[in-house]
């Protein structure tokens, strides 16, 4: 039997293991850094929590599960799973990268990468031909879909074709949308990528990341690998993020419900230049979202007619937070250019569209009502100021 995504955000297909943890509905932390051996040459299964650590082995599972894979591995951030899976490639090694992408993603890439002699060809993987870019020694393409922050959308299916055709890894980092909306693996991804502090964890509380493949291959080095490197997720951290996955999909409805409402809202008002949300009918993307997803999610990304109008909304707004993150409850709004994006070089972030005029929202889960209302004071007090 195959559980649908709820309960499969609750309960382990093949049994619970309720029995035992003494009946707990809530899985245990096991905060422990080490077990005791029952006898010489003797394991319980486990030695170190580096190595294994049951709480961190559930919170694997059940994202395994939602993301369709083999196996997944639960990392303390979604740099650090990043990180960890740049590990599988040698010094030589090509990678062809989505352009626009999380700029500590790029940041990742620019310096770590660089220094470990490993070549990037950023392209924007949404319309340019991906093909033409292969070389001899490309092994794998990377992208996000939709990208942080423009909202690219990439035909992954289309993608993965390619990468089969020339035996190339595709990775597709799967966080705007969570394994709520879409699932990479079943449209022909080899590794998915999640920062688990987002969507996953969902509340603004925890850093997390995983990476999930259905490749025996890539599972086995990335088992060695995070024993050796040690950036597994702390035991107390993976049950924080297994409390948040519990809501996913209530969290995930609502939200984008929520982001629907103000996308329109915002095609609708003057200082607003471009609204690019997949939702939309007239995003680029639209189409193709609705059949590789189930969902468009919450994330917004608009430009303003001025840089002192984006300040200015940044300095203004009050339940909505300036803050630097997405995919929580609580709705934050970025500015891409000294956030997010800080460290990639001026004219990068020009080409992928990200101007001193680009805001980002995370919308959360609170009263649409709400958020319209503070929005809606917000822009009429820009229009007052204008006109003062
Ligand atoms: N991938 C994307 C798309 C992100 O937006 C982020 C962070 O914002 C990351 C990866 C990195 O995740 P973390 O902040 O958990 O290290």
């Amino acid at each position: 039997m195959n559980y649908g995504i709820n309960t499969s955000c609750l309960h382990l297909e093949g049994g619970d293991e309720t029995e035992t943890h003494y009946g707990a509905i809530s899985y245990p932390i096991y905060q422990t850094a080490t077990y005791v051996h029952p006898g010489v040459g003797r394991s319980t299964g486990y030695d170190y929590s580096r190595l294994q650590n049951p709480t961190r082995e559930r919170l694997e599972k059940v994202i395994t599960g939602l993301e369709g894979g083999t196996d997944a591995f639960a990392l303390s951030s979604g740099m650090a799973a990043i990180t960890l899976l740049m590990e599988i490639f040698r010094p030589g090694d090509h990678i062809i990268v989505e352009a626009d992408l999380y700029g500590g993603s790029i940041r990742l890439f620019d310096n770590v990468s660089a220094k470990n002699d490993i070549e990037i060809t950023y392209l924007n993987c949404s319309s340019e031909d991906i093909s033409s870019k292969i070389r001899e020694n490309t092994r794998a393409i990377y992208i996000e879909t939709p990208t942080n922050p423009m909202m690219n959308v990439s035909d992954i299916e289309a993608v993965s074709k390619v990468a089969k055709e020339h035996g190339l890894i595709l990775i597709v980092d799967n966080t705007f949308l969570s394994p709520y909306f879409q699932n990479p693996l079943k449209l022909g991804a080899d590794v998915v990528i999640h920062s688990g502090t987002k969507f996953i964890g969902g509340h603004n509380d925890t850093l997390a990341g995983f990476i999930v493949t259905n490749r025996a291959d890539i599972q086995d080095k990335l088992r060695f690998l995070i024993k050796t490197t040690g950036a597994g997720l702390a035991p107390f951290d993976s049950w924080l993020i297994l409390r948040g996955v519990k809501t996913l999909g209530i969290r995930m409805e609502k939200a984008q419900e929520n982001a629907l409402k103000i996308a329109r809202w915002l095609q609708n008002e003057n200082i607003v230049t471009k609204v690019y949300y997949p939702g939309l009918p007239d995003h680029p993307g639209h189409e193709l979202i609705k059949r590789q997803a189930r969902g468009f999610g919450s994330m917004i990304t608009f430009d303003v007619d001025s840089k002192e109008h984006a300040l200015k909304i940044l300095e203004k707004v009050d339940i909505i937070k300036f803050a630097e993150s997405l995919g929580g409850v609580e709705t934050l709004i970025t500015y891409p250019t000294t956030q997010t994006h800080a460290d990639v070089p001026e004219e990068v972030r020009l080409r992928n569209g990200i101007t001193d005029r680009t805001l980002r929202l995370s919308v959360g889960i609170e009263d649409a009502e709400d958020l319209l209302r503070e929005l809606t004071h917000v822009f009429a007090s820009l229009k007052e100021e204008d006109h003062a």
